[in-house]
């Protein structure tokens, strides 16, 4: 049965050739492996209506640990990278390096970048973690009050967690990347129906220093979340 299978198969390659037509598999095989392993690198898709570099970290218990969320999320998280000049894909790649262990726990769901590509108007967006799973992005002791509102864990349990690209040591963000934060943040607010009320700095729910710039300068936090909440036309 094989044989003539093979055969079979021979004689519709020969054809094809013959007509100059690519083989129908071969044209679908690429979207079929997409759908079967969802951790693949994937440029974007159809669900995004923003551009978003799929590639997501290998499961490892300091960065990824593949827990998925019982409730969809319920407040977002912003932090700086802590390392100036790093660019969203480096920031990614810190992460996945943590697998071994050697560099403690840590991670986020996104990172936005410094840089534009493809283009596009904002910076660079990469995703290291899928949305239903929790990363490790403010493990601490002690929480604030703020944090303990959010559920009886801690709060990375219960949010959706973005680091963000700085120059410098003083950690302000360029234009061009807080257009890449907008962008990412309006599409998540309107997945998960949340709005500013639900955003937080690091320093919200630990008291750690970040995002620096919007810990030092608390208008411009205030600025940012203003900005996203009239686009959603909530009001203020
Ligand atoms: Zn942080």
């Amino acid at each position: 049965m094989t044989i003539i299978k093979s055969i079979f198969e021979y004689f519709r390659l020969y054809v094809y050739k013959l007509v100059g037509r690519v083989p129908r598999y071969e044209e679908i095989a690429p979207d079929k492996r997409r759908k079967d392993s969802p951790d693949q690198r994937v440029r974007s898709t159809e669900d995004d209506p923003i551009y978003i570099y799929k590639d997501f970290l290998t499961i490892n218990p300091y960065s990824r640990p593949g827990i998925t969320r019982k409730q969809p999320p319920t407040g977002i998280e912003f932090h700086w990278v802590e390392g100036p000049g790093a660019t969203a894909m480096q920031t990614r790649n810190w992460f996945e390096s943590r697998k071994g262990g050697k560099y403690s726990y840590g991670s986020s769901h996104f990172n936005v970048g410094l840089k534009a590509s493809g283009g596009r108007k904002y910076a660079e967006i990469v995703q290291n973690i899928p949305e239903k799973e929790i990363a490790y992005s403010s493990g601490a002791k002690n929480y604030t009050e703020a944090a303990r509102k959010l559920g009886r864990r801690a709060p990375y349990f219960y949010t959706i967690s973005i680091e963000i690209c700085h120059k410098d040591w003083s950690g302000k963000f360029t234009e061009l990347t807080l257009a890449g934060l907008e962008e990412l943040t309006i599409m998540l607010c309107k997945r998960y129906n949340l709005s500013a009320k639900d955003f937080f700095r690091h320093y919200d729910l630990t008291g750690k220093p970040c995002p620096k710039y919007w810990v030092d300068f608390p208008k411009e936090w205030s600025k940012f979340r203003d900005r996203i909440d009239k686009k959603l036309g909530v009001l203020l």
